[in-house]
Formats: structure tokens, C-alpha cells, sequence
């Protein structure tokens, strides 16, 4: 079953690398991978400023392009957003919505990205929707309701065949930059947890179809213990995506 269902690595590189070393890396990155053909699909997410140029020297064969966020509005009067549409006239295909780090530090609240949600697919874009629980939720054994709570309030309206678009990332907060992974024991446990509650929304065969990576602190080291548990379909990387030779460890965690 899992053979079936697309494996990914992306990376987020967060606000990290200016213009000219983000195009930079991306380039060396085409070049590893058009050379050293990947066993997964890869993808590395950048900033709003780095997505034109960056479309530019990656093969969309090779690599995948994906914003980090986009505005929970169409157009307009809106000074400093992003717009879904904006995004995808880059040539991207994909956009991270839903990180902790956004509903921690900028309010993002599940009706907000229940609305970023519906415009970048009306706009063609697959999202890469992030979940996961605080350390304190997982010390009181909420991960689970935490991890669902987040599904239903932005995804579980969507219907089949826009959810098809959907890769859902496991990230634990206490594990995001921390050093610390959490144990692919523990990544397991509720990633299926997490393919069984979409298999009571959507039918065994969609959860079977759907991409779960997990997030937080995955590396070369550790990467092919959590890759081989049966329902880790990849990662998303964020401080091992900003060196080539970091995130070319973790890809080939899948050969
Ligand atoms: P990290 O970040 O790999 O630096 O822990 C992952 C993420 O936040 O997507």
C-alpha cells in the first residue's frame, strides 16, 4: 500500500538564505538531484520574494516549487499580502499552510486557514497542511484530539476530490528546531492515527492515497529509521533544507 501512494521530501526554508544565496542553493540542489535521480518526489518551499527566481532555475521534473504561506484573501486592498494566485503565476505548485510557527506568531486561526485552504486549491495548488501538538498537550496525552481538532477545523469540509490535493505534515512543536525528533515509534503511532481518522472522513481508499510527512528536527541520521515506518510517506525539512548536502542525505533516505 504504501508504494502506491506518493513519498516526498520537502523543505521549508523558513526566513532563511536572501535572494541571491536561495537561487543559489536551489540550483545546486536541480543539479544533485538531475544527476542523482531522487526515489521520492522533492520539493523545497521558499519565500514569497525567492519564488520567481527560483522557478526559473529548477527543472519542475526534478524539483517542486512551494510558497511558506498565502492570504486568506482573493485580491484587493490587502498591503503586504500574497495571494494564492500570485503564488501559482510563479510557477509553484504547492503552498505550506497551517505551520505552528504561523498560528503561534500570526494569529492563524483554523477559520483563516479553513478560507487559505479553499483559495489555493480554487487556484490550483496543492497544500502541504501542517499539524501537531505542544509539549504540554503531549505530556497530557492530547496529541490525538489536538491533531483531529486541526483536521476538522480547516480540511474535513473540503470534499473528495479537492481533499486529493491535500499532503498532510506531522509536525510536534517540541520537536521543530529543537534537535528533538520524536521517535519513529512515537511518529508511527500517530501518523496512523492520523490515516485512520481520514479513512472514517474519506474512505479507505483516500487515507491510503494520502501523503503524511512528519516535521521537526529530521535529518540524514534519522530520516531512514522514520521513512521505513508504514505510514511516514517523507518529510518536511526545515533547518536541513538550507544546506545542499543536508537535505541530499535525507532524499536519499528513500533509496
Ligand atoms: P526543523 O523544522 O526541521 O528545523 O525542525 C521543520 C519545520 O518546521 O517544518
Amino acid at each position: 500500500k504504501k508504494k502506491m501512494r506518493k513519498k516526498i521530501v520537502a523543505g521549508n526554508w523558513k526566513m532563511n538564505l536572501n535572494l541571491q544565496d536561495g537561487v543559489a542553493l536551489a540550483k545546486e540542489l536541480n543539479e544533485a538531484l538531475a544527476a542523482d535521480k531522487p526515489n521520492c518526489d522533492v520539493i523545497i518551499c521558499t519565500p514569497f520574494i525567492h519564488l520567481a527566481s527560483v522557478a526559473q532555475v529548477l527543472d519542475a521534473n526534478v524539483i517542486g516549487l512551494g510558497a511558506e504561506n498565502c492570504a486568506d484573501k482573493e485580491k484587493g486592498a490587502y498591503t503586504g499580502e500574497v495571494s494564492a494566485e500570485m503564488v501559482k503565476s510563479t510557477g509553484a505548485q504547492y503552498v505550506i499552510l497551517g505551520h505552528s510557527e504561523r498560528r503561534q506568531y500570526y494569529s492563524e486561526t483554523p477559520e483563516i486557514l479553513k478560507e487559505k485552504v479553499q483559495l489555493a486549491l480554487k487556484n490550483g495548488l496543492k497544500v502541504i497542511f501542517c499539524i501537531g501538538e505542544t509539549l504540554e498537550e503531549r505530556e497530557a496525552n492530547k496529541q490525538n484530539e489536538v491533531v483531529k481538532a486541526e483536521l476538522e477545523g480547516s480540511v474535513f469540509n473540503l470534499s473528495e476530490e479537492e481533499f486529493r490535493n491535500i499532503v498532510i505534515a506531522y509536525e510536534p512543536i517540541w520537536a521543530i528546531g529543537t534537535g528533538k525528533t520524536a521517535t519513529a515509534e512515537q511518529a508511527e503511532e500517530i501518523h496512523a492515527y492520523i490515516r485512520s481518522i481520514v479513512a472514517e472522513k474519506y474512505g479507505a481508499t483516500v487515507a491510503d492515497d494520502t501523503t503524511i510527512l512528519y516535521g521537526g528536527s529530521c535529518k540524514a541520521s534519522n530520516a531512514p529509521e522514520l521513512f521505513a515506518k508504514p505510514d511516514i510517506d517523507g518529510g518536511l525539512i526545515g533547518g536541513a533544507s538550507l544546506k545542499c548536502a543536508d537535505f541530499k542525505g535525507i532524499i536519499d533516505a528513500w533509496k
